[in-house]
């Protein structure tokens, strides 16, 4: 059985679900989640294309590509945002903070060579990727 979980954007113009479990979870430290955020750090959740289902609002997402790496997209109305496309890795990340619901469970940091927010929380901290995911797979101190 896999579970179903729902999300929206700031507002609930735009509505989803996700199904099933997430390939992977944790923190994104890059300059470009920072900059695109406005936040300090982005917890991520790595979903299969095919586990994300817009229900509502489809026509309302925009989107943005500042490298072919990540497709950004947001609520039209609220500002809101919802998620990154990734297609070489065909996963898109769906921010956690936008589906309650899931059990977050960190796994892992990603980029830490530009944090500028450390955690002490005792997690794989990569310089960059995982080596499987084209990165060099280096984990650097705390
Ligand atoms: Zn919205
Ligand atoms: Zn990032």
């Amino acid at each position: 059985m896999s579970t179903t979980y729902h999300g929206s954007c700031f507002c609930g113009a735009v509505q989803f679900t996700v199904t099933g479990e997430p390939a992977a979870m944790g923190y994104c430290h890059c300059e470009s989640c920072r900059a695109w955020s406005a936040g300090p750090v982005n917890a991520f959740t790595l979903w299969p294309p095919t586990a994300v289902q817009i229900t509502r609002g489809a026509d309302n997402i925009g989107s943005y590509n500042k490298t072919a790496a990540s497709r950004r997209q947001w609520c039209k109305s609220c500002g809101g945002h919802l998620f990154t496309e990734h297609p070489a890795w065909n996963l898109v990340d769906v921010y956690a903070a936008v589906i309650p619901g899931l059990p977050f469970k960190p796994g892992v940091h990603v980029h830490y060579q530009e944090t500028k927010l450390r955690m002490h929380d005792g997690l794989p901290k990569m310089q960059d990727v995982p080596k499987e995911m084209g990165g060099s797979g280096v984990t650097l101190a705390e």
